[in-house]
């Protein structure tokens, strides 16, 4: 009986290593800071957000969206650093009334594709 206890949890082990070594390194969850920004759908997570560790990165997630997020965690994370970065690099780049001006850019620019896409 202990033996085969011991066979299950050896197995089980085993397993856990050779997921690890092929799968990216993902640990957590740990409960998020409710300001945190949800890597899924970039909105803040809320008392509910949780928070993964992909490759020592920390992303914060809704609950709801965990799920979703554990489907491709690779993907999200890289989506979402690609959305951060634009979006620091444009609170650096101006304060208030430029980002403003950025971001009448931003619409006339979407305007302007839409009205060459309907052409
Ligand atoms: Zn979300």
């Amino acid at each position: 009986m202990t033996a085969r206890v011991l066979q299950v949890c050896l197995l089980a082990l085993v397993l856990a290593v050779v997921v690890r070594s092929s799968a990216p390194d993902l640990s957590g969850p740990v409960p998020a800071r409710p300001e945190e920004v949800c890597v899924v759908c970039y909105g803040t997570v809320g008392s509910s957000g949780i928070a993964y560790f992909l490759d020592g990165v920390r992303y914060a997630v809704s609950k709801e969206e965990a799920p979703i997020f554990l489907s491709d965690p690779q993907g999200y994370a890289k989506r979402f650093d690609e959305h951060q970065r634009s979006k620091r690099s444009t609170l650096v780049w101006g304060g208030g009334l430029s980002a403003f001006v950025v971001a009448l850019i931003v619409v006339m620019v979407r305007k302007r594709r839409m009205q060459r896409a309907a052409a």
